[in-house]
């Protein structure tokens, strides 16, 4: 077991679907921005296809790659000896302080490239783009889906909550599909890769991301019906709101932008304020 995988058994808990595919992985590390000087956390080792790529760019940068599952330690272990740049971390990244990360990386900023299960995908996200790491960029495989939704336009079916909250924390983008033929063992949907070059540019940000979670939290009503529900505004309060940043009464949140959101909560406030 400590030289191949021949007999590993892939645990569908831990959403093991690996890749293989060489001009794939070189691709996604591309799409990452990764350079010669980068420091990179890599999320989900497996058997270590992605890392390989990364250390062979990453050359000057320090590579920390973690793994939940412990029946790969000796395995990687092995198979990446004699690549000195290269921590290997065998743990639960959720369970892992933002601090101790951190410290690895000497308090330096680091990109993260991570192809992990779904279901961990949206809290890993929140997670980096909400602590205090100093985190360049985020590029994480999703199902397809959910890459059209982050990236979807204003105004169409597909844009939500996560879409506005994302576009605020950065520039994001879709570099790739990948079909679901690439991994081992095969999924039952297809994926995209997600790129996010983080650059908060809005102050108040925690607070915005609660505004737009409000707004959206019952997509087919209006946006005035939203406030007044979810946000405890009366309904004087919000037809103000709106007038002043010239919204129309009956809008809903899909019609507005990121920076219209950013609008929104500055005004919230200051009625709040008022009482
Ligand atoms: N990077 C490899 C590749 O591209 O072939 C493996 C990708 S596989 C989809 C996801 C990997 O993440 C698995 O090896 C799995 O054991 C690991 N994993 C799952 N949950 C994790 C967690 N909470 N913390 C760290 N690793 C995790």
């Amino acid at each position: 077991m400590a030289n191949n995988l021949e007999n590993f058994k892939f645990k569908k808990k831990f959403g093991q679907n690996f890749l293989s595919d060489v001009n794939l992985l070189k691709a996604i590390v591309s799409d990452a921005k990764v350079s010669k000087n980068d420091n990179v956390l890599e999320i989900g080792t497996g058997a270590g296809a992605l890392t390989e790529q990364i250390c062979a760019v990453a050359t000057k940068g320090k590579v920390i790659s973690i793994e939940i599952d412990k029946t790969l330690i000796d395995f990687l272990t092995e198979k990446f000896k004699a690549q000195k740049n290269l921590e290997l971390v065998f743990g639960d990244i959720l369970k892992i302080d933002a601090k101790t990360i951190a410290e690895k990386f000497n308090n330096e900023p680091f990109r993260v490239v991570a192809n992990l299960p779904y279901y961990i995908s949206s809290p890993i996200i929140f997670y980096l783009i909400e602590s205090e790491l100093k985190v360049k960029s985020i590029t994480i495989m999703l199902q397809k889906e959910l890459v059209d939704r982050i990236t979807a336009s204003v105004g169409t079916k597909d844009y939500g909550a996560l879409t506005v909250i994302l576009n605020l924390y950065g520039k994001v983008k879709k570099t790739r599909n990948v079909p679901r033929t690439l991994f081992t063992p095969q999924p039952n949907v297809d994926s995209g890769v997600l790129n996010i070059e983080l650059d908060p540019k809005v102050e108040n940000i925690r607070e915005v991301s609660k505004v737009v979670k409000a707004c959206f939290m019952m997509r087919r009503k209006t946006l005035a019906n939203n406030l007044t529900q979810n946000l405890g505004l009366n309904r004087e309060q919000v037809q103000t709101i709106l007038q002043e940043i010239n919204l129309a009464s009956d809008i809903r949140a899909e019609r507005l932008s990121p920076q219209d959101f950013v609008k929104l909560t500055e005004k919230i406030g200051e009625i709040k304020n008022e009482k």
